[in-house]
């Protein structure tokens, strides 16, 4: 925690001064971001890092693995589908961003099986991906070839899943709101795009 508070106060001595105006004008008008992105709790892909955003810009919704499950509202506690709620009905965001990233554990779970003591909740949770797990499985690479390409379709599957939800795909069909895919790698710092025909590639420098 203490290394926590002298970031804190990092924070109050230099990006707070010099971010002032933006965080004033935010609490007085309020906040109108451009882009809601589903992105991995992993420490190591901070969405507001890699797209380089300012406070206001951009919502994030962090789970195990970028996942987004199918519309279901019932009584669970659906803390995705919330975020996503919030952020396409009441702030009409016009972008939505499904980020997965290379070296996921969410997706070695998938794969190799959640570890002993993360069965509570990782297990069944990312049991929403056994349809990417089994198109990965039926890939015949090596197992980091396997393990990009599965994170690659749990992205895809969170995009369908998008669909489900009717105040999503009703903007989407309208043109008012657009989904877009991405992978990042941790090792290179390359994100790549998912294209018209399925592929991920890098944007345009
Ligand atoms: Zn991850």
């Amino acid at each position: 925690m203490e290394k926590l508070l002298a970031g804190y106060r990092r924070f109050r001595a230099s990006s707070w001064s010099e971010q002032r105006r933006i965080f004033e004008s935010l609490a007085n008008d309020g906040q109108r971001p451009q882009a809601l992105v589903v992105g991995c709790v992993d420490s190591r892909v901070d969405p507001g890092v890699i797209f380089d955003t300012a406070p206001g810009e951009m919502l994030t919704v962090r789970n195990v693995a970028n996942l987004v499950p199918p519309y279901a509202p019932d009584v669970a506690y659906h803390g995705t589908s919330a975020a996503l709620e919030f952020g396409v009905r009441v702030l009409a965001v016009p972008h939505l961003v499904v980020l997965g990233h290379g070296l996921c554990g969410g997706v070695q779970a998938l794969l190799e099986g959640a570890p002993e003591n993360a069965r509570d909740f990782v297990a069944p949770w990312m049991s929403m991906a056994e349809s990417a797990r089994e198109r990965a499985m039926r890939f015949a690479g090596s197992p980091q070839e396997r393990a990009q390409l599965a994170e690659q379709e749990v992205i895809k599957l969170s995009l369908a899943n998008l669909l489900t939800f009717p105040w999503i795909a009703e903007p989407v069909s309208a043109g008012t709101l657009t989904l877009h895919g991405a992978w990042f790698s941790i090792r290179t710092g390359v994100l790549a795009v998912l294209q018209a025909d399925g592929s991920f590639a890098p944007p345009p420098v």
